[in-house]
Order: structure tokens, then C-alpha cells, then sequence
């Protein structure tokens, strides 16, 4: 279907072991027993990578599924939740919890930083009256990571449950999930993992298990429920027949994960992409709080975002851009998994330093050039 290399901020590109392993023929998964060994060993890869010993499970649909699947199995009609919005996701966060009956309190940070913990910490003196708290750690269209570990520390002390959606930032930001205190953690097979997309890995501490297996109303829903899984493993039984294929390509991501010491890699790549693009004259769009996994830039007079799009895609090579309140005011790439990769990143720099140059756009040094000095630094 492509030739493109892809250097969104997710999906990202599939290694071809990847590939490989999600082509291989495959068995029954309901019926044949080996894939609930199969199962149970990538669920403990995952859980080895996010630092945990909850509970865990492999939803089979995106990223999307698992958020959605932690509202409607936690929420009850009426109840209260606190969503933390610092951008666009931690705003579509709140429409989830809304969907599945909740009555939702969101507390507003700046778009252009992580979250202020010390002003969070006297909005919840004032009031701290809630079931759970909606939180995204990495917020993908703008760049920001946030400082989840102190704001799931001090939810856990006002004994309020977490739900940390860290789609984009597993495997490119440190996560220790059960010294944080994270009652559900979402992930997505598509971004840092470089995965096919397809899967929601999450985990669910004890006390967000309780809540959901003593809820007194019904999960609206069946895909999105998390109390189906509770014996999967003990009565050998899924809720649907798992994803198979996706599932062997997942193990065989997290294997590569597992290589090597993975966060450090998204640091270093992330680090010397914003300092190329700084020393280029580029403005980034966070004023602080820069993601390992996502680099959002100010598009620069002169050229559209549309423009700049279209002529990459004719070198070969696809990036993205901003919606929502940024649409057209940013560029986005993703240094996420594979694609933290110097041959990757030396084809895009060359083609965005043709590009600029062909529309005119005067840079006050090559990409590529400050990049290459950078990452061997
Ligand atoms: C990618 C992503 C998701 C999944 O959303 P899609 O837009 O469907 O890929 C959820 N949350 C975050 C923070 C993400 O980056």
C-alpha cells in the first residue's frame, strides 16, 4: 500500500521481525491452550515494562478501547469524576466519562506546560470529592508530558482512583506504576511499542478491581467491560476470541523493547530533535515539559502546514500536524519506537531541509546537519 516512511507521532513504523511474526499462520485461540500460555507471557512483558504486578490485560481494539473501557467499568450514573485537561485529549477524556453517566469536574491547565502540581494540590483542598481522576500523561497533539507521578501520588492520598491514559508515552517516558500509585494504566500497540495498531494493553490495581467487581449497576457494555475478564486465565476462556495475529506481532514488539534500554533511546532522539530545530531558528510549541516521544513545532512564516505536508509526502515521508485549536499552527513528529532510528530521521531531515529550501523558507542552518552533530554527541 506504501512506500512512505512514517514519522507520525503514532502509528509508527512496524519492525519486519514484527511483521513477520504477525503473518505467521495461527491456531485457535479460544480452543487451543497453548495461546493462553501465549497470552499470559506477553501480559507479563508488558507488565515487566510499565513496572507493575496488577492485574493486566490485552484489550483487542486501539488505544481508545481501553479509555473507554476504563470509564464505563468504573463509572456509575451520578458519579463524580475529575478530569485533568491540559489539552486536547485531556478534554476528550471528560466526553468519555459524560457518555458513561458521570458528573464531570475539569480542572484546566495551561496548554503550553505539563500541569502545575502545587495548583492542582489547592484546587483538591478546596474539593477532593471525587470517585476518579482522567489524566493523560503524554499529550500527544501538543508535545506536553505530564508530571504524572506526583499527581497520582497525591490522588492516592486523597484517595482518589487514577486512570492514566499513557498510550503515547509507555516505553518513551519512565513509568512505575505501582510505586505511583496508578489505578489503571492504558497503553495503545501502535505508538512507542511500534506495533500494528490494534491492541489497548492496561493494568488495574486491586483497589480499581474491587470497585468495578462491586459496582451495584451494570457495565454498559460487553467489549468495554472490564469485569469479563476477571477467570480468563483459571477457566480458559476469553470474552472473544483474541486477536490472534496482532497479539504474536505484540509479543515480538515487546521483546525489542525489552533489548535494550528503551526510554533512554526516546530521550536522546527527543533531545537532539528539539535542540535541530532550535538551532534552525523553529520556535517549539511547549513552553516546558517537552515529551521523549513527540516534538511539536510552530509552523514558520511562509508556509502552510498543508504545503509542507504534501511536498514530504512527495520525498517519501509523512509527518503530522495539529487539530483542533493548533490546526495549521504546528508540525508534529513522532520519535517513538522504530522510528528512533538515525536512517529514518537522517531521510527526513534531508527531505524537510529540500523542502523548506524550495518554498523559500530561509533556516539559519540544515536540519540534518545540527541533528547529525547532536545525536553522536
Ligand atoms: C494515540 C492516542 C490514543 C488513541 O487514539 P487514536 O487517535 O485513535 O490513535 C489515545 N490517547 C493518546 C494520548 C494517544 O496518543
Amino acid at each position: 500500500m506504501k512506500n512512505l516512511l512514517v514519522m507520525t507521532p503514532g502509528p509508527t513504523e512496524v519492525h519486519e521481525d514484527v511483521l513477520n511474526a504477525m503473518a505467521e499462520r495461527a491456531t485457535n485461540p479460544d480452543l487451543d491452550l497453548a495461546f493462553y500460555e501465549k497470552y499470559l507471557g506477553v501480559v507479563n512483558k508488558f507488565k515487566k515494562i510499565v513496572k507493575t504486578n496488577n492485574t493486566s490485560y490485552i484489550l483487542g481494539g486501539e488505544g481508545i478501547l481501553g479509555l473507554e473501557a476504563a470509564c464505563a467499568s468504573l463509572i456509575e450514573f451520578g458519579d463524580r469524576v475529575l478530569c485533568i485537561a491540559n489539552g486536547i485529549f485531556g478534554e476528550g477524556f471528560a466526553d468519555f466519562a459524560k457518555m458513561f453517566g458521570a458528573e464531570v469536574v475539569i480542572y484546566r491547565g495551561d496548554t503550553e506546560r505539563g500541569i502545575d502540581i502545587v495548583d492542582l494540590e489547592k484546587f483538591l483542598k478546596k474539593d477532593s470529592n471525587f470517585k476518579l481522576t482522567t489524566v493523560v500523561h503524554c499529550e500527544t497533539p501538543s508535545g506536553i508530558v505530564n508530571p504524572i507521578e506526583p499527581i497520582c501520588k497525591l490522588l492516592r492520598d486523597k484517595n482518589i482512583l487514577s486512570v492514566v491514559d499513557a498510550v503515547s508515552s509507555i516505553g518513551g517516558e519512565y513509568i512505575d506504576t505501582d510505586k505511583w500509585g496508578i489505578d489503571i494504566l492504558l497503553g495503545g500497540s501502535q505508538k512507542c511499542f511500534s506495533a500494528p495498531v490494534g491492541l489497548a494493553p492496561l493494568c488495574i490495581s486491586d483497589k480499581a478491581m474491587d470497585i468495578i467487581q462491586n459496582r451495584k449497576t451494570l457495565v454498559v457494555g460487553y467489549y468495554n467491560n472490564l469485569k469479563v475478564w476477571k477467570t480468563w486465565y483459571e477457566d480458559k476462556w476469553f470474552p472473544y476470541s483474541q486477536l490472534i495475529n496482532n497479539i504474536m506481532a505484540f509479543d515480538k514488539a515487546l521483546d525489542r523493547c525489552l533489548e535494550k534500554d528503551f526510554v533512554s533511546i526516546h530521550k536522546k532522539y527527543a533531545d537532539a530533535v528539539r535542540k535541530a530545530f532550535i538551532n534552525c531558528g523553529f520556535e517549539l510549541f511547549p513552553k516546558s515539559h517537552f515529551s521523549n516521544t513527540i516534538t511539536a513545532v510552530k509552523m514558520p512564516e511562509g508556509i502552510s502546514f498543508r504545503t509542507l505536508f504534501t511536498d514530504l509526502k512527495k520525498e517519501g515521508v509523512l509527518i503530522g500536524g495539529g487539530f483542533d485549536f493548533l490546526k495549521d499552527k504546528i508540525f508534529r513528529i513522532g520519535h517513538m519506537g522504530e522510528n528512533c532510528d538515525l536512517e529514518k530521521f537522517t531521510f527526513l531531515f534531508k527531505a524537510m531541509d529540500k523542502v523548506f529550501l524550495q518554498n523559500k523558507i530561509k533556516l539559519e542552518s540544515s536540519i540534518l546537519e545540527e541533528f547529525k552533530k547532536l545525536i553522536v554527541s
